[in-house]
């Protein structure tokens, strides 16, 4: 049985940029500034920090992304603390911390969160009727997992 969870009117939105991709991310967020005015904004510490000064407003940072950022915001969304993720990851180096940039994204497809990992998507998510209104998501069922018998 999969369970219903509301998504507000003011959304919780997660950011994240890997260093080649903070240009594009900074770009991206000055120019949905009113948009994104709207909404609660959480980040990895530096992307964070420079969205701050970009955008002249608080966000929520959380530690840099290779020294535990990424997984404070793929508990977050585990526990249901974030409703969109816009993680502008570089396809083009690998990171030292690729095992959390995994583990993030498995977790946003894992808990039916809404992710944008490029310009094209997030605006799309962004401009969305959605993004107006209350929403309710599915929560995959997991109780089949959660109730399995292990052998003794
Ligand atoms: P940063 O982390 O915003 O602290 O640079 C981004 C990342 O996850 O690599």
């Amino acid at each position: 049985m999969s369970t219903i969870r509301k998504i507000g009117i003011r959304k919780r939105i997660a950011l994240v940029a890997h260093d080649n991709k903070k240009r594009d991310l900074l770009e991206w967020a000055e120019h949905n500034k009113t948009t994104l005015a709207k909404h609660e904004l959480i980040a990895t510490g530096t992307t964070g920090k420079l969205l701050e000064e970009q955008l002249d407003r608080s966000v929520k940072k959380m530690l840099s992304g290779p020294l535990g950022g990424d997984q404070q915001i793929g508990a977050m969304i585990a526990e249901g603390k974030i409703d969109i993720l816009i993680f502008f990851w570089d396809p083009m180096e690998a990171q030292p911390h690729d095992s959390d940039v995994k583990a993030l994204l498995r977790l946003g497809v894992a808990w039916n969160i809404l992710l944008a990992c490029d310009r094209a998507t997030a605006d799309f998510v962004l401009t969305s009727p959605l993004m107006q209104v209350e929403y309710e998501t599915i929560i995959p069922d997991y109780s089949t997992y959660m109730n399995r018998k292990l052998e003794d």
